[in-house]
């Protein structure tokens, strides 16, 4: 596998957001994580914020329906609050 900017070079690893694949020189470690340098750990941490946000509208819509999913977002809510702390 070769790195996505430099097609001469062996790749190391690939981007945990986008997963490229990078090379010694285009990888970045954040919170002990592989990124390209387009990528960081904050980034990461954000999209994953989103796809919590619409998991719990999806949730209340549902609810709303009548679906019984206040569980579902309870739980949800609550990893929400870890993964947005710190
Ligand atoms: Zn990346
Ligand atoms: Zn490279």
């Amino acid at each position: 596998m070769r790195c996505f900017v430099h097609r001469d070079r062996e790749a190391v690893g690939v981007c945990f957001y986008c997963h490229r694949a990078v090379c010694d020189k285009c990888s970045v470690y954040d919170d002990s994580k592989l990124f390209c340098q387009d990528h960081n750990i904050k980034m990461y941490s954000l999209e994953f914020t989103k796809f919590y946000v619409m998991a719990i509208d999806l949730a209340r819509d549902a609810a709303a329906k009548g679906v019984r999913t206040q569980d579902l977002v309870a739980k949800l809510e609550r990893d929400l609050k870890e993964v947005s702390r710190g």
